[in-house]
């Protein structure tokens, strides 16, 4: 096996602590990451907090990985010892069923495995990357390119990924009027790709002081939801919503925004179910659709979207004692627009 250290959750009721436990050994496909840095997406939050389903302990969470290539299997092909490479939310999946075979490993009809809060198929959990290193096969970890800011680039992995896989699902682009619901970690990601791809991009925030931040990265208006007359005003104006909000909110009250044909896509996953009545969809023939992060080759094509045209995440670079405070500060919406943790002060 090999070791390995890194912080986890010993339970959901427990604060993350430094913690050493061992990876499985290499096989012939498996690359070692030495990890940089890893990206804290409130995913992580709601999984060491059980808000989505009983966890599996200790927990490492950590699924925005990025590093470096340190030692190879016999039968790598994809990387060479020293490589940038990138893992995101998942290690595997079972390769033969029909989404896995388009490349959609994310709804892999037996279920993916999961970077971390999940089982491998050796039966054993796995970790994730608020720690030194992992273990991944190859054809689950990502090429990254050394143009982009490395630290910068960790949130791609997941934040950057859930959001351009919809956007591109649904053709979002000139012509379109896009709004992204909640500023965080995942609409900063939307808003950058929804502008890049051609869309008249208009924030919706419960934070009055976004305003200057969201027009800086790109957005062409800005909206506060709490203001009556702002969202009286904004009715029937958006081909799509792109609803990253990560707790309970009013589906029927922003589905009355949306044009006529219009699309709802939730890629947030607050713990409560939405509560839809069949008026708010039938006038206006509206849909409320879901998206789930993305498959390798879509990663693939984000990560190099994004090194052709220079996006990364707008980041806070911070020391892993700090997690707890971190998780806080995001709790609040006191961040601009991920925290990324640098691995270097494990
Ligand atoms: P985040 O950085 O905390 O951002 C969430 C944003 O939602 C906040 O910045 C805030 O924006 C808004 N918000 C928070 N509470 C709200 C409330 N009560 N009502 C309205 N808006 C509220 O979180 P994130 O990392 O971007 O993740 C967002 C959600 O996506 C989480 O639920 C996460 O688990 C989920 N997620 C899903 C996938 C997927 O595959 N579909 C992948 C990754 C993450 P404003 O201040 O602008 O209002
Ligand atoms: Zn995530
Ligand atoms: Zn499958």
């Amino acid at each position: 096996m090999i070791p390995s250290k890194g912080y986890a959750a010993q339970s959901a009721e427990k604060d993350l602590a430094p913690w050493s436990f061992e990876r499985r050994n290499m096989g012939p496909h498996d690359v070692e990451i030495a990890i940089q840095y890893c990206g804290v997406c409130h995913s992580d939050l709601h999984q060491i907090k059980n808000e989505w389903f009983p966890g599996i302990f200790p927990m490492v969470p950590g699924h925005e990985i990025v590093g470096n290539i340190i030692r190879i299997g016999n039968h790598v092909k994809k990387f060479k010892n020293g490589d940038l490479a990138g893992v995101g939310c998942m290690v595997d999946s079972c390769r033969t069923c029909e989404n896995c075979q388009e490349g959609l490993e994310q709804y892999c009809l037996k279920g993916n495995i999961g970077t971390y809060n999940s089982k491998g198929k050796d039966g054993l959990p796995t970790y994730g990357g608020y720690s030194n290193n992992i273990v991944v096969h190859e054809d689950f970890a990502l090429h990254i390119s050394d143009k982009l800011s490395l630290s910068a680039v960790a949130p791609l992995l997941c934040a950057g990924i859930t959001t351009f896989s919809p956007l591109r699902h649904w053709k979002v682009g000139k012509g379109h009027k896009l709004a992204v619901l909640g500023l965080g970690g995942l609409g900063h990601m939307a808003v950058k790709f929804g502008v890049s791809f051609g869309a008249e991009v208009t924030v919706l925030s419960t934070s009055p002081d976004k305003e200057k931040a969201a027009k800086a990265l790109g957005a062409h208006h800005f909206i506060v939801t709490k203001d009556a007359e702002q969202m009286k005003a904004a009715k029937g104006s958006f081909n799509f919503i792109l609803d990253t909000v990560s707790a309970k909110h009013d589906l029927p009250l922003y589905l009355s925004l949306l044009k006529t044909n219009g699309v709802h896509i939730c890629v947030g996953a607050p713990t409560e179910p939405h509560t839809i009545p069949a008026f708010a969809l039938l006038g206006g023939r509206k849909s409320v659709a879901g998206s789930g992060i993305g498959g390798i080759p879509e990663t693939q094509e984000m990560l190099d979207y994004c090194a052709a045209h220079n996006i990364v995440s707008d980041i806070e670079l911070i020391d892993i004692k700090d997690i707890t405070a971190s998780y806080e500060r995001m709790i609040n919406g006191d961040v601009r627009y991920r925290f990324v943790i640098d691995m270097g002060t494990l």
